[in-house]
């Protein structure tokens, strides 16, 4: 899919931004590095009327550190950060989450403003926020405000970001040089097998996520456990629907963090469609909270299981353990 039709603003100062998104309210959505707006667009996800991109607005770059703590300017970029020795000093928590988002390409034109406005939950940017009681400062057309990074974020991919405000610069407290400290990514690497069997014939497994190696990891899972089980993958919501057509499962794995999209209400939309009220579906997710297991399950999910996967639980969980228990003898 191609992005819609938009018109693109490029204002060199602050103010200009600021100005035309007063104007323009919902209708204008600013651009930084475009590493999660490209592809919303292109998903259509999200279709602005205007582009305003803020890369020319140079102040927004600064990176500072003092006594009084660290300030990353919202076009900060994970490269320039990941890159700095004295940020690395200041601040080794930070510069060691960095180093985790993505590959380089992205993190040479990811910024911090982006992706505390992105508000991903699997993001790093917004956990380390939240964790080390940053701030953020929003400009908009009644002045500045500061929001303790913890009021910031609403919700997934929400914010309390208002239509004529942008993110100036996040602001992180000192780091206390005694502070012992470790950061761990659970990154999605481990698949698990979904194992139906039904009257006979093959039974079908569709796989929804993202990551094409996880998906095949789960389909290489499926296959060792059960092999005449068929398994199909799906990368978004969008394949998801198509697939669920054609392919007709009867389990679906599915990822609530997918980029760009909300899988809870992917899996409710799922749900709803005619012929899947009967399909198991297991979502996964890098961050299994309470509240998660709440929502995924008022949306439709059978069950929620937390990464890294417990191939056994998943299989338990989609009530085939007793054919993967057939298929090992
Ligand atoms: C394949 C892939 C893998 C990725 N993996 C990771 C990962 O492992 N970890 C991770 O943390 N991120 C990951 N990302 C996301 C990446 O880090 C993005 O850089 C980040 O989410 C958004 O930053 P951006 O500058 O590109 O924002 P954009 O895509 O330009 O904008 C994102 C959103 O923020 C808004 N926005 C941007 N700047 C501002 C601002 N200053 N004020 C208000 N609103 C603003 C935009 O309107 C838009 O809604 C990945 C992205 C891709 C494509």
């Amino acid at each position: 899919m191609k992005a819609p039709s938009f018109d693109y603003v490029r204002p060199d100062r602050l103010e200009t931004a600021i100005e035309f998104l007063t104007e323009h309210g919902d209708d204008a959505k600013v651009i930084a590095g475009g590493q999660s707006l490209v592809p919303m667009l292109a998903f259509r996800l999200a279709a602005p009327r205007f582009l305003v991109d803020i890369g020319r607005i140079s102040e927004l770059r600064r990176i500072a550190i003092d006594t009084g703590g660290i300030r990353l300017g919202a076009l900060a970029r994970w490269r320039d950060i990941e890159r700095n020795e004295e940020l690395r000093r200041a601040h080794p928590l930070l510069v060691e989450a960095i180093r985790h988002v993505a590959h380089y390409q992205i993190r040479n034109r990811g910024t911090v403003g982006g992706s505390l406005a992105h508000a991903d939950p699997a993001a790093e940017m917004p956990g380390i926020a939240v964790t080390c009681e940053a701030k953020v400062v929003i400009a908009g057309r009644k002045g500045q405000r500061v929001v303790p990074a913890a009021e910031f974020f609403t919700g997934a991919l929400t914010t309390a970001l208002q239509p004529d405000e942008l993110i100036v610069e996040v602001r992180l407290p000192p780091w206390n040089p005694n502070r012992r400290w470790a950061f761990m990514e659970f990154a999605r690497r481990r698949g698990a097998t979904p194992v139906p069997r039904q009257s006979g014939r093959p039974d079908r497994v569709l796989v929804v996520d993202d990551d094409p190696q996880i998906c095949r990891s789960i389909a290489d899972m499926i296959r060792r456990h059960a092999p005449n089980v068929e398994t199909e993958i799906a990368r978004d919501g969008f394949e998801a629907g198509a697939k669920v057509e054609s392919f007709r499962p009867h389990a679906l794995v599915l990822d609530l963090m997918m980029p760009g999209m909300d899988g809870f209400e992917v899996c409710r939309k799922l749900r709803e469609r005619p012929g899947l009220n009967h399909v198991r579906i297991v979502a996964i997710t890098g961050f299994l909270s309470e509240d998660n297991l709440k929502r995924v399950l008022a949306a439709g999910a059978d069950a929620c299981l937390g990464k890294p996967l417990d191939s056994e639980r998943l299989v338990a969980e989609l009530g085939l353990a007793a054919q993967a228990a057939d298929a090992a003898k």
